[in-house]
């Protein structure tokens, strides 16, 4: 008897599931396979969380627009794993699976104050201004103080979109509820916080130098939070981004006063631990911060000397956490599936046969876009080898045509989304954009979304 094609279902439309199918693809397996996503359109975070004004970055859905087009991968987008099909359901129609969920969510700072009206998750916030389907329409912005809490791009993300103009921003993609409110925002200063010092931030060279050339914005660093032990020189030594980095900041301390001239100010504040939010009738009215002082190997410990700034709202971009899926184990510490290399492993650390995970949910909320490429490259090398191994008994599908799972998920009354349908949108957004002259706008409501991918008629409109 010959090898049927193998089929693998991956989770999550996001740069890792998709450069996993795509590297898959290319194996010498003969392979189908489904590729589900929860929203009703795909490519996670660079979507979703790579800010507006960065079309460049943006520009990568083009490469994974250009994956998904081929044809030879199916898109089954508007499925969430979890409530519209579980692990036993997959394993009917799929001989492996390979989640590649990501994070969507904050990780916690447990500071006093940090639950007061005024105190909000980066993620939300971002998710909010990338016009997620599944977040309110509004923000409030009403405080003209703010403190973004956080040394790594998405705390730069945050500050940016808080402090710039909001007409900057016209000719990316920004949804139109979300420009409104920026337009009308109050604020003057964004102070941000990084515990450490400035060879050991995390921002990324271009990152942090795009700050200098806001519109109307002034960057303001202060020398008394510049300090380099012995850590910092290795770090400046040993890591060209850290070099960049340390010499764009030092470069910012050289400003004179008189030419800070801009109505809005970006403050980048260096060993200050943020220790307490303040509160006033449970509003944010402050942000109490700690003096650090390195230590010699570039951490530090508290000087106990305190500091307090009138903010009327407190951003905590400390990092992102992964969410637990049904029936997959999940490192609560970690935010990830515990896995060895790509392979998911339950309490005993064993391989559970056939499931694998890939991307931010494999190896927590950290890396670029381009390293989720190497990171699916791996996970697939150990499916291959895992295919090899088992044989035929591999093969554990019991219902292997595509069209049972269409028809599992049509019997489930679940609205699936095809390519086709991404592709009805994408057009929908651009010719949204045209007019204005730009790419697209976005659809932010998920039943506008569903119903244009669907070609219905479209609820709000
Ligand atoms: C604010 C922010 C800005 C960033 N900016 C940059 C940048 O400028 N440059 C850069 O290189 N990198 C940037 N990154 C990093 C980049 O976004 C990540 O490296 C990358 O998106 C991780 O890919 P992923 O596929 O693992 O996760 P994700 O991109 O999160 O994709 C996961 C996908 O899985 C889906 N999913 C989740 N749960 C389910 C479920 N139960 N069922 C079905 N589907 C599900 C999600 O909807 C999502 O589409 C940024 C990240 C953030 C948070």
């Amino acid at each position: 008897m010959s090898t049927p094609t193998l089929r693998v279902a991956v989770v999550g439309a996001g740069p890792a599931g998709i450069y996993a199918a795509d590297i898959l693809s290319k194996t010498d397996l003969d392979v189908s396979i489904d590729l589900f996503e929860r929203l009703p359109a795909p490519f996670g975070l660079v979507r979703y969380g790579v800010a507006p004004d960065h079309p460049r970055i943006k520009q990568i859905i083009v490469a994974l627009h250009k994956v998904l087009e081929r044809g030879d991968i199916r898109l089954l987008a508007n499925v969430d794993y979890g409530t519209d099909l579980k692990l036993d359901d997959l394993r009917q129609f799929y001989d492996a699976v390979i989640f590649s969920t990501g994070s969507i969510r904050d990780a916690a700072l447990p500071i006093p104050g940090i639950d007061l009206d005024g105190s909000y998750g980066a993620a939300d916030f971002v998710s909010w201004y990338d016009g997620h389907p599944d977040v309110p329409r509004t923000w409030p912005l009403e405080a003209q103080h703010v403190a973004v809490l956080g040394a790594g791009n998405v705390a730069l993300d945050v500050a940016r979109i808080l402090a710039k103009h909001a007409d900057d921003l016209l000719p990316t993609e920004v949804p139109a509820n979300v420009y409104d409110l920026l337009k009308a925002s109050p604020v003057t200063d964004v102070h941000v916080f990084a515990r450490r010092g400035p060879a050991q931030v995390k921002f990324s060279p271009l990152e942090l130098r795009e700050l200098g050339h806001v519109p109307d914005v002034d960057v303001i660093v202060y020398p008394e939070d510049f300090e380099f032990d012995e850590g910092s020189m290795a770090a400046i030594h040993s890591s060209n981004q850290t070099k960049q980095v340390v010499k764009t900041l030092t470069d910012w301390t050289l400003k004179e006063p008189e030419e800070l001239t801009a109505s809005r100010r970006i403050h980048l504040h260096f060993l200050h631990k943020p220790v307490e939010i303040l509160g006033e009738d449970g509003k944010v009215v402050g942000i109490r911060t700690e003096r650090t002082a390195l230590n010699g190997d570039g951490n530090v410990t508290g000087t106990g000397q305190t500091h307090d700034w009138p903010v009327q709202a407190v951003y905590r971009a400390v990092g992102y956490f992964g969410s637990p899926l049904v029936d997959i184990p999940f490192d609560d510490v970690a935010g990830v599936i515990p896995n060895r290399e790509g392979r998911v492993v339950d309490v005993d650390g064993e391989h559970i046969p056939g499931v694998y995970a890939t991307g931010w949910i494999k190896r927590g909320p950290v890396g670029l876009i381009g390293h989720t490429k190497s990171d699916a490259s791996e996970t697939i090398r150990h499916l291959g080898e895992d295919v090899a191994e088992g044989g035929d008994a591999f093969y554990t599908a019991t219902d292997r045509e595509p069209k049972a799972v269409d028809e599992f998920l049509a019997a489930r009354g679940v609205d699936v989304i095809t390519w086709t349908g991404w592709e009805l949108l994408d057009a929908w957004e651009r010719s949204l954009g045209e007019p204005h002259g730009r790419e697209r706008v976005k659809v932010v409501p998920r039943e506008d979304m569903v119903a244009i991918s669907l070609g219905r008629d479209v609820p709000t409109a």
